[in-house]
């Protein structure tokens, strides 16, 4: 489906020239030529992108910014305010109104559906983001917390070092940012970037940085993984409106020409920031709510949920190595009576210090994984059924040596735990394989149980 624009200007003749251009381009288009007839417009197509005359950014149009800005939406209409001039003064007053972008008159073709298609990008980034937070909230994991605005990092990267004097003047009087000055060299030979930048600030005017050079850093630092999610805000020349549209199309986050007002680039560096620092944001939602979906919260080991895709990985390594890999079921003797007795807090505490030993006496490579209720399963990889063995009475020892402790006021308790264990076979590489070498764990622990707890017992097929 094609990208929506909808045109806003109330002169005819400037509509229609911008909507054959949009249209020439593929893009959807309508266009209103005053407030009311914007409002139908986006109720009956809602539009990604705006563009609205901005000649003299007014009242009523910052209240209609506004507007379309508080309607909660997951991807929001962005603006490109046109038709203004091209005074400091006048640009300001269209990013004040609430555009997201501003290009004067008269308007570069080029660079105009550069911004547009750049600013398509941005969006379905973010609408991405925004789906999987909804869905990892909706999976009742928590949105990790708006940190205050934190001082971001910034590398100014350039050849000629007399700009550097303004650029370091403009940020340090405006921003909390800490901005270091990297030359061509340092950042495409530095492989370790550390505090990694939130931004880069390109310089791409002529005598800074040669095209070629531009395209080969701009590639490198989207290929590396601990520069690949910073902004890029590329500086050029005024007059080359058609390079400022290939750095755009080439994946440069924004554009700013080197005439403009220094405090121009200070803006859209702090929008790049805002947005750098909100996408790190959902970022982290979703990963903790990925862990969250696979580990246990009381003892913070693996779930359920986590065994199966694990086993299916370790098949694939038993197949390739040709070394088999032991499954181990632990269960709990008599858990029931230790909450009867002592409560289900106690019950609780006991749980988290047997996970704990468990872990410690278990290799790194091991996985240990909590089933439900009072019921373990240790995957142990390159295991052979001896080994298993050693290791699992290793385990039943440790928790039944030691006492453990169920909080104050209560006495120190012993337990015992009964272990089955199943070592894999040439059959285990499918799912199937992998249900069955659980089961025959499980049935040895149950052989475990029947034959009095506080013991090993061996699957018989595997034995
Ligand atoms: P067996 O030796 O046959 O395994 O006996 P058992 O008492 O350990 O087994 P049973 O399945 O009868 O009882 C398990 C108990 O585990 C019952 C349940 O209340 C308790 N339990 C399950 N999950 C939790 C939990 O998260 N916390 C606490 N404190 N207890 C739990
Ligand atoms: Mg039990
Ligand atoms: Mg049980």
């Amino acid at each position: 489906m094609p990208a929506r624009i909808l045109i806003f200007d109330s002169i005819a003749t400037n509509r229609i020239l911008l909507k054959v251009k949009m249209i020439a381009a593929r893009f959807a288009v309508d266009a209103c030529a005053n407030l009311a007839e914007a409002e139908i417009a986006i109720a009956a197509h809602r539009p990604d992108i705006m563009l609205i005359n901005m000649a003299q950014a007014d009242a009523d149009q910052t209240a209609f910014c506004d507007r379309l800005r508080a309607v909660a939406d997951a991807a929001p209409i962005a603006i490109i305010a046109i038709g203004v001039p091209d005074t400091s003064y006048a640009r300001f007053a269209a990013l004040d109104a609430g555009a997201d972008d501003v290009m004067s008159h008269p308007i570069n073709d080029a660079l105009l559906l550069a911004r547009i298609r750049s600013l398509l990008r941005v969006r379905s980034i973010h609408q991405e983001l925004v789906s999987r937070d909804t869905i990892s909230r909706a999976l009742g994991f928590q949105e990790t917390p708006a940190l205050f605005e934190d001082a971001a990092q910034i590398a100014f990267v350039t050849s000629g070092p007399k700009r550097w004097a303004d650029l370091s003047a403009t940020f340090s009087g405006t921003m909390p940012h800490k901005v270091q000055l990297l030359d061509m060299a340092n950042v495409l030979n530095v492989v370790d970037l550390t505090p990694a930048p939130d931004l880069f600030i390109l310089d791409a005017t002529s005598g800074a940085l040669r095209q070629n050079d531009f395209s080969a850093l701009a590639s490198d630092l989207r290929s590396r993984s601990e520069t690949r999610l910073a902004k890029q805000l590329v500086v050029v020349d005024a007059d080359l409106p058609q390079v400022a549209a290939m750095f755009l199309d080439l994946g440069a986050d924004d554009v700013v020409q080197a005439d403009k007002d220094m405090r121009e680039m200070a803006l859209r560096a702090k929008a790049l920031i805002r947005r750098k620092h909100q996408n790190d944001r959902l970022r982290d939602t979703l990963r903790s709510g990925l862990h969250a979906a696979i580990t246990d919260p009381l003892t913070g080991l693996y779930n359920r949920r986590y065994v199966i895709p694990h086993l299916t990985r370790m098949a694939e390594d038993a197949d390739k190595s040709d070394r088999p890999f032991a499954v181990m079921m632990i269960d709990i003797d008599h858990f029931k009576v230790v909450n009867d007795s002592y409560g289900h807090a106690a019950g609780d505490r006991l749980l988290i210090q047997l996970a704990d030993r468990l872990c410690k006496n278990l290799r790194a490579v091991d996985m240990v994984a909590r089933m439900g209720g009072e019921e373990f399963l240790v995957a142990m990889p390159r295991t052979t059924i001896r080994q298993a063995k050693l290791a699992a009475d290793r385990l039943r020892r440790v928790v039944n040596n030691t006492v453990f402790d169920l909080g104050a006021g209560q006495e120190d308790i012993k337990v015992s735990v009964s272990v089955g264990v199943a070592v894999s076979d040439k059959a285990c590489g499918e799912t199937p394989g992998l249900e069955r070498i659980c089961d025959l764990a499980d049935k040895a622990l149950y052989a475990a149980k029947s034959a009095g707890r506080n013991q090993v017992a061996i699957s018989k097929s595997a034995a």
